[in-house]
């Protein structure tokens, strides 16, 4: 009669493992749907919701403390908030109220310059 044999239970795994896993944050995942679009930075617009390229929408700043004006750099410092350059866009923030709150506002805010902005730029307007 043999005694048991033992079973040989594995290699002793020594490898020397580097990378630290599990160590995720586990309770940020406001930006998950944000990221990964694949290409480009993406902005949502300010007036219909939708999401477009960063190169997509324009900028809007607050110039002053009730005046919106488009930051054709899309760099100035403060806040911004970002809209589709479509009047119907703008229109729907303005309703919304989001572009005062985008910009940290009191609302009303004017925002002729943003339209002047589109017509200057061959936006087509709004309506008809
Ligand atoms: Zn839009």
């Amino acid at each position: 009669m043999d005694g048991p044999v033992a079973p040989e239970s594995g290699t002793p795994s020594s490898r020397p493992t580097s990378t630290p896993v599990g160590s995720g944050p586990a309770g940020s995942s406001a930006v998950a749907d944000a990221a990964r679009t694949g290409r480009g930075p993406v902005r949502t617009c300010i007036g219909c919701r939708r999401r477009g390229e960063r190169s997509d929408l324009v900028r809007l700043v607050a110039l002053g403390p009730a005046t919106v004006v488009v930051d054709e750099r899309r760099s100035a410092p403060g806040r911004g908030g970002w809209l589709h350059p479509q009047h119907s866009c703008l229109e729907l923030a303005l309703r919304r109220g989001t572009v005062a709150r985008a910009l940290r506002l009191q609302p009303p805010v004017d925002t002729t310059a943003v339209a002047s902005w589109m017509a200057l730029n061959g936006v087509p307007a709004a309506g008809t």
